[in-house]
């Protein structure tokens, strides 16, 4: 790491640096304990004072387009922020305020339609099942898609009537406040999102540890949402986890080969491959294996990696020089272990790639499925190709690993696609198709990948505990025995 650019200085303040050319973008100090109580306190105060939580829901919906709308007028400026915080394509950063945008927006008309349930009357009681809210929610976010990932978890808290309190990674500190001053504009009582700026293993963990906190929703490594938990259980406090992956991503030999060359492409090297659904393990039936992975090479070769700022680059650099040591690390790995390396494996040099993060594309073969480097997130641009000879060798090669969280499947064989999707352990399933997200579908893993799932209806149930309320009507008096 020596002479790297780094995030953090000693002091407590994060620096947050742009990893396209190594220049200093900003300066975000650390919260400190006592200012975490405060923020507790501050929280606890508005949800009481300002009636959020009490507020009927057609009202919240109201802030909550109205923050919709805050990001939208802003759009240009968050996206540009997010590219200068961790170097993702200005076209990518855009897409995300999209995704943030219609969060917003989705879960405005959920909270109106989702509060109560009515059980059907009996002639002794009627029933009312409705959802309150938590009371102070920790949402903590890793770096990839800060603006993205930081309305996915505020967007179903808020809207449920929960406070928030947003831990963004300390690699990507700058657009958590941005999110914070639109819903403050918007009408979102002052003390109900505020930041918290820190490294995880200080003010994260007094995050999470903190008793005013009633729920924790995190996303992030595997390894970190192990310890969450820990503390969570500890507490007795629910914990929703998104995690890691190592998703599938298999081509048969009947597949519209041309599309899927173009999604195995898409799927790894979109956001320079740090997206928690990368398809980072191409499965390919053996007997296309050789001239399909030669097509995805020569694809790859061809993907323009540059300035973010350009809008003909395809790949930016990585988010952080940090990141880059340990993608090299991993493709060391790979290599060890006796992968061959059929296209990038290296950080480019000359010009503008001397003063950013950036990685190669990088294609590897020659791994068995056990190797480390087909077992372990690299979460970074590192595609490592394996044939298979059938469905079932498909499946058992595809479910071994500890993750599962997407998988990616091409054939024209619908009844054969159905079957794979059904037995391959991955809460997204993309049939000839991948990376397809939106708002109304749920969304997480199976095994270490994720706890709970967030999006859609689930999504809001999530920041929600579950109340049911009994109104007595019978007429006789009630008997010890019923
Ligand atoms: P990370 O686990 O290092 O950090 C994530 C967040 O947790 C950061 O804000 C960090 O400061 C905080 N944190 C770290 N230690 C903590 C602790 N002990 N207590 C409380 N908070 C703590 O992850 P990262 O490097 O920022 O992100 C990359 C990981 O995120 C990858 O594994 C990726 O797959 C995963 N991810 C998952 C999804 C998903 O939806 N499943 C989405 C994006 C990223």
């Amino acid at each position: 790491m020596d002479g790297l650019p780094t995030q953090q200085s000693e002091e407590e303040e994060l620096i947050s640096i742009d990893p396209a050319d190594g220049s200093e973008v900003a300066r975000v100090r650390c919260t400190t304990r006592s200012e975490l109580d405060q923020m507790v306190a501050t929280a606890q105060t508005a949800l009481e004072n300002s009636g959020w939580k009490r507020l009927l829901p057609h009202r919240r919906a109201a802030i909550l387009h109205k923050i919709a709308d805050g990001i939208q007028r802003e759009k240009d400026t968050l996206a540009r922020l997010q590219m200068r915080d961790n170097g993702k394509p200005l076209a990518e950063c855009k897409a995300m305020a999209e995704s943030a945008i219609g969060t917003f927006r989705y879960y405005a008309s959920v909270c109106e339609t989702m509060e109560t349930d009515v059980t059907p009357p009996r002639s002794e009681y009627v029933s009312l099942t409705v959802l309150e809210p938590y009371g102070l929610v920790a949402c903590i976010t890793p770096w990839n898609s800060p603006l993205m990932n930081d309305a996915t978890k505020a967007a179903p808290a808020i809207a449920a009537g929960n406070a928030v309190l947003l831990k963004p990674s300390e690699d990507s500190p700058l657009l958590a406040p941005e999110l914070a001053r639109i819903c403050r504009e918007a009408g979102l009582p002052a003390g109900l999102l505020q930041v918290v700026q820190g490294r995880g293993r200080d003010i994260g963990a007094a995050l999470v540890a903190h008793p005013g906190v009633r729920m924790i929703s995190f996303t992030g490594g595997t390894h970190t949402g192990r310890a969450i938990a820990k503390v969570a259980a500890e507490r007795l406090v629910p914990a929703a986890l998104e995690l890691g992956g190592k998703s599938p991503h298999a081509v048969f030999a009947d597949a519209d080969i041309d599309s899927a060359v173009a999604a195995v492409v898409a799927g790894i090297f979109g956001s320079a491959g740090q997206s928690c659904v990368a398809g980072s393990r191409l499965f390919v039936e053996r007997r296309i294996y050789r001239e399909f992975v030669d097509r995805v090479v020569k694809r790859t070769e061809r993907l323009r990696v540059g300035m973010p700022s350009e809008p003909t680059t395809e790949v930016g650099p990585l988010a952080s020089f940090h990141h880059r040591e340990r993608i090299k690390r991993f493709v060391e790995m790979a290599k060890a272990e006796g992968g061959r390396i059929l296209c990038g494996g290296h950080a480019p040099v000359g010009g503008v790639y001397d003063r950013g993060a950036f990685y190669m594309p990088t294609v590897i073969e020659g791994l068995d499925y056990r190797a480390r480097a087909c077992q372990e997130e690299a979460f970074g641009p590192v595609l490592v190709a394996l044939p298979f000879e059938d469905e079932a060798d498909l499946i058992m090669q595809g479910n071994g690993t500890a993750f599962g969280l997407a998988c990616g499947i091409w054939t024209e064989n619908f009844k054969r696609a159905w079957r794979v999707g059904r037995a391959l352990e991955a809460g997204s399933v993309w049939i000839n198709c991948y990376k397809i997200s939106v708002t109304s579908s749920p969304f997480g893993g199976f095994k270490d990948s994720s706890l709970g799932r967030e999006k859609g209806l689930g999504g809001y149930r999530l920041y929600s505990q579950v109340k049911s309320i009994f109104f007595g009507l019978q007429d006789q008096p009630m008997s010890v025995t019923r």
